[in-house]
């Protein structure tokens, strides 16, 4: 398999640098610190549909494949992680409801979803429901032409600014036959909801994407359409393991790797002491060669599982792989840099401590890498 860009793909990529290098490295540091929701990036995003960059051109998209997703997704995690974090989710979203929704709700939701007019936020994970997703205790229930539904989501990125929340909800009993808590999976269902149904019930503060909140809500006999079911009743779960959203997680690892070493490059030949530049500490070369190691690896790693996505392959064992070591690669290579940076990139005055503090969240949200560790044998053990 070929890993090499395209002219048009590097033409992308030179793009979205751009934009990136313009709009989000001035203001990066004050939107964090600020804990402000990065709205008028997102707003120009859409305005170019790049916030719909996979959904179809005939639901407003731009029809890009997951090579391109991962190149968008570098590109910004590079300068700030959680817009990558709100726009992956959105995205995450519409694909669901493009894939497995009804032609109405395409109609009526996408467009708005791929210009970032209309916000979508996921509500899959719930306090007892974490890693484990068959634990979920949300349940919906079907009245006439209605479904109730109560519960709560907790880790909601987006919710604060979003419209609708991907809700997934249990509307029937699971599998029997596992004989397990929580079953198979099956008997879990997804809705659309309005945002507006939810309460909000905790916003915590967190150690990094502080500028995109990940809200815990609650929603008390909240009542939806019948129309609001996406994809099969029962079946939420199963349909949403065969999509590939998953690789803008190692995307984003790659991009904060990438900008911890661009930094260390940079500061390694400014930064003088004992009458040198520190990169010429044999150490400290070595340890930027190491880190560039990393950057490659995880984005030859990422590269893959999209190339592998857009051929509709299995990508179980491609996308484990790219997970764990591009999610690892953004917290060594941050930790690396804030080392060979002493002091200073301690501080709030370089980027470095906010590459460590966003990069820290990348091995947990998606699944915690152990459970992709889980997979990646599986898939290495059944071969
Ligand atoms: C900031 C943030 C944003 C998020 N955004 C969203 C979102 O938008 N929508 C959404 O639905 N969810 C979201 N999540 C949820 C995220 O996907 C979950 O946090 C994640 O799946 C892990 O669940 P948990 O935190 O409950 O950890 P737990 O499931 O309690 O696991 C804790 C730890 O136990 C270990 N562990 C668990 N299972 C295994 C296993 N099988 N084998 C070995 N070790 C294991 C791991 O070390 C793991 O980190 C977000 C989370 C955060 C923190």
């Amino acid at each position: 398999m070929s890993l090499d860009l395209t002219d048009e793909q590097r033409e992308f990529r030179a793009d979205v640098r751009a934009f990136a290098n313009e709009e989000i490295a001035p203001v990066a540091g004050e939107l964090d610190r600020n804990e402000q929701y990065p709205e008028e990036i997102l707003a120009a995003l859409g305005k170019e549909r790049l916030t719909g960059i996979t959904l179809s051109e005939g639901h407003g998209g731009l029809g890009k494949g997951h090579v391109e997703l991962a190149i968008l997704i570098e590109e910004l995690s590079a300068e700030l992680m959680p817009v990558a974090s709100a726009l992956a989710l959105n995205l995450g979203v519409a694909t669901v409801l493009e894939r497995f929704g009804s032609e109405e709700l395409r109609r009526k939701f996408l467009p708005g979803m791929a210009r970032f007019e209309t916000i979508g936020a996921l509500g899959l994970s719930e306090g007892e429901a974490g890693s484990d997703k068959r634990a979920m205790v949300t349940t919906a229930e079907k009245q006439g032409e209605e479904w109730i539904l109560d519960g709560h989501k907790q880790w909601v990125t987006n919710f604060l600014d979003a419209d609708v929340v991907l809700t997934y909800a249990r509307t029937g009993a699971s599998g029997e036959e596992s004989g397990r808590e929580g079953g198979d999976g099956g008997g879990i269902s997804a809705f659309l909801v309005p945002a507006d149904a939810f309460e909000v019930e905790e916003v915590w503060d967190t150690l990094g994407a502080r500028s995109v909140k990940s809200p815990r809500v609650s929603l008390t006999d909240v009542r939806v359409p019948a129309d609001r079911l996406v994809g099969t009743e029962g079946q939420a779960l199963a349909e949403r393991g065969r999509l590939d959203t998953g690789v803008n997680l190692p995307a984003r690892g790659v991009g904060i790797a990438r900008a911890a070493l661009e930094d260390t490059v940079a500061y390694g030949s400014e930064r003088e002491q004992f009458g040198q530049s520190i990169g010429d500490f044999q150490g400290v070369g070595w340890t930027i060669g190491e880190m560039a190691t990393r950057v490659d690896t995880a984005r030859l790693l990422t590269l893959r599982a999209a190339k592998c996505a857009d051929r509709e392959a299995d990508t179980a064992r491609e996308l484990s792989m790219a997970k764990i070591h591009a999610t690892e690669a953004a917290v060594a290579n941050a930790n690396d840099a804030m080392q060979i940076h002493g002091g200073i990139g301690y501080t709030t005055e370089h980027d470095i401590e906010r590459y460590l503090r966003d990069a820290r969240l990348l091995t947990i949200a998606g699944g915690p890498n152990e459970l992709h560790r889980n997979t990646l044998a599986e898939t290495v053990l059944s071969n």
